[in-house]
């Protein structure tokens, strides 16, 4: 399987995983090798590869997907003792799955770079 179809498989539920959101544009659903107790992945519905396609038109979704990421964090209780969000671009970034992601992670005290 292409790498980037294992998202859209998430996206489109031929491959079962724990969504936590979903709407018209953006799916958010739990890694699969959590690196804390909230890890969750924010996507974009329609295929994006990474950051460097980002443009001024298609920047709404990438507000969309951060406004979302807030809001889960709240709803799982993690907005009061804080949390991160990652966006890994590229080889040298650490981006393994060629898809645009956000990493929403918390839930215990990150350490800083
Ligand atoms: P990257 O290293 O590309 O920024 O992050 C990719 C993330 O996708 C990793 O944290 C990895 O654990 C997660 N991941 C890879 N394959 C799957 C999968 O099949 N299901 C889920 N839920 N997460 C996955």
């Amino acid at each position: 399987m292409n790498n980037k179809k294992i998202f859209e498989n998430i996206i489109n539920k031929k491959t079962p995983s724990k969504i936590i959101y979903q709407d018209k544009k953006i799916t958010a659903f739990n890694d699969i090798s959590p690196k804390a107790p909230i890890h969750i992945l924010i996507i974009p519905n329609k295929f994006i590869k990474n950051l460097n396609k980002i443009t001024k038109k298609n920047l709404k979704i990438l507000s969309h997907m951060i406004y979302m990421s807030k809001k889960i964090a709240k709803k799982k209780k993690i907005n009061k003792s804080g949390y991160r969000i990652i966006i890994n671009c590229n080889k040298d970034g650490g981006q393994k799955i060629k898809y645009l992601h956000i990493h929403l992670i918390g839930g215990k005290k990150l350490k800083n770079f």
